[in-house]
Parts: C-alpha cells; structure tokens; sequence
C-alpha cells in the first residue's frame, strides 16, 4: 500500500525512530501519546482491519503480542502493569487502517476506556 503511513513507517521511509524490529514487525512510539509510555506494534504486513485477519495470519497477529511483552520488559512497565488495545473502524475509533497493537502504560490506566 503505497498512501498507508504505516507502510512507510515499516519499509522506512520517514525519519520514525523504531523502538523494536524483527522480520515480522516493527514498534516505534505514538506521535500523540495517550500515557507516558504509548507504542505501536505493527506487522510489516499491510492488513487493514481486524476484520482482515485470515487464519493463516494468527501467528502473525500472535507475534504482536509477544513483541508488546518483550517491549513492556524493555520499557520497566511490565510489573506494574499495562494495557495493549486494537481499534476496529469507526466505532471502535480506528485512524490508521493497517493493524497495530497499542502498548500503553507507565501510569493508572482508568477503565472503561472512552465508553
Ligand atoms: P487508531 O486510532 O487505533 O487507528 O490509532 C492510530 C494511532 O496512530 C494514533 O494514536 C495516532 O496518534 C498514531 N499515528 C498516526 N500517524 C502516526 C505516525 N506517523 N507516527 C506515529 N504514530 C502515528
Ligand atoms: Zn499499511
């Protein structure tokens, strides 16, 4: 995808600062954190939503995971705790239509969020 900024980001393009990088994803921080710690884990792979998803992408979609556990270790937020979240569309409040993980956390994280 060639106007997905996600992409860019992935095959890098612009001057993003990747936090993490595997040959599956890369990390690299909001540009309007939400907490102290805001990261976004995405695949290298253009997958638009959730609703996206195949089977044959779950080790992949798992792999986001895992990459969000070694960062939270990496950024001394995994004791405390933190939260990782995944928006779908418009109600879900999706901006950026290429998946990607939210690691927030490195404070009190009020729950419900936006409800
Ligand atoms: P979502 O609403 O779940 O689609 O989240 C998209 C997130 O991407 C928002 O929190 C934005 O602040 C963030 N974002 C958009 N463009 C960039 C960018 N170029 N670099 C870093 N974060 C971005
Ligand atoms: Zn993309």
């Amino acid at each position: 995808m060639t106007d997905c900024i996600f992409c860019k980001i992935a095959k890098k393009e612009t001057a993003t600062h990747l936090l993490y990088e595997d040959e599956l994803v890369v990390a690299f921080d909001d540009l309007h954190a939400k907490a102290p710690i805001h990261t976004l884990i995405i695949p290298k792979l253009h997958i638009e939503t959730i609703n996206n998803i195949i089977p044959q992408q779950e080790s992949l979609v798992g792999h986001l995971f895992t990459v969000a556990s070694i960062l939270a270790s990496t950024l001394n937020i995994a004791e405390n705790g933190y939260r990782v979240v995944m928006n779908c569309n418009q109600h879900g409040g999706q901006a950026v239509y290429h998946i990607h993980l939210h690691l927030l956390g490195g404070k009190q994280l009020s729950w419900p969020p936006g409800c």
